[in-house]
């Protein structure tokens, strides 16, 4: 490979073609839709992507990347040189709706997540490599161990399913955890703007300390006759909480 690889912008670049042909059969792109890529580096997913589409986008940090990039002339790659957490996807969708590909730096892997369910209207689905770590937080279920605020605010915009474990050998350079290929659909029907800003605080707030019932945890925003009203015990802790409980909460706050 005739680029040293960097760690900070979490370049783990993807060798195994198993990995590479069974993402993209997940993906299964067709000619006319708008994909775009996030952080093509050198091209594993970019390249076969391209074979399958009419045209295809990219977002990539790494200048050095975006030489290599440009250098293969394709007139089907757009090439965006941005840093993706400052996308404007609306502006990117331009009324069709957005595929999401990538095997994305880990490090910015939630921040992400986090921007495209503000965007989620202007997406059709998201197919995305993460930490497995993240992946379990992303699909947990209420009461397990990687239940968390990210489960909560995911779940009640996408519907979200692991396709597939990756183990570090299919990286270079290897990462030190097990990775994971995670899909995010859009649900038919979610909460409107405001409930979801409201159960991004509610989440934030229950889940501040683990180990602190809801009334402690929420005491700067809600009493706890609200907590009561809401139909829940303000005793409980935020993992015991589900979706729609969170929701009923969040409904609650001011
Ligand atoms: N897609 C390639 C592959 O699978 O081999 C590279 C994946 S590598 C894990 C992550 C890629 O995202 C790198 O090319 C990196 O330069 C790029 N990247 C890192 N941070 C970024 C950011 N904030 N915005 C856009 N691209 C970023």
């Amino acid at each position: 490979m005739n680029h040293q690889p960097r760690k900070r912008f979490g370049q783990n670049f993807l060798n195994d073609n198993l990995v590479i042909d069974r993402i993209i059969e997940f993906v299964n792109p067709q000619p006319a839709e708008i994909i775009i890529e996030v952080g093509p580096g050198l091209g594993a997913l970019t390249l076969p992507l391209l074979e399958r589409v009419d045209s295809l986008q990219v977002i990539e940090i790494d200048r050095d990347l975006i030489a290599k990039l440009q250098q293969r002339k394709n007139p089907k790659l757009t090439i965006h040189e941005a840093d993706v957490l400052n996308i404007n996807w609306p502006e990117l969708a331009q009324d069709s709706p957005l595929r999401i590909v990538g095997n994305l730096p880990y490090n910015i892997g939630t921040p992400l997540l986090l921007n495209l369910l503000e965007a989620r209207g202007c997406i059709a689905d998201i197919h995305v490599m993460l930490q497995k770590e993240v992946v379990d937080r992303l699909c947990a279920s209420v009461g397990s161990r990687a239940y968390g605020r990210l489960s909560v605010l995911m779940q009640s915009c996408f519907n979200v399913h692991e396709l597939f474990i990756v183990p570090p050998s299919a990286f270079t350079p290897p990462p030190k955890v097990q990775s994971a290929v995670v899909r995010l659909t859009p649900l038919p029907t979610s909460p409107d703007k405001e409930t979801v800003k409201k159960l991004s605080v509610a989440t934030r707030m229950a889940f501040a300390n683990k180990r602190k019932t809801l009334r402690n945890n929420l005491k700067e925003v809600l009493p706890e006759t609200r907590i009561v009203e809401a139909g829940l015990n303000p005793q409980a802790r935020a993992e015991t909480l589900n979706l729609d409980q969170f929701l009923t909460l969040a409904k609650m706050l001011p």
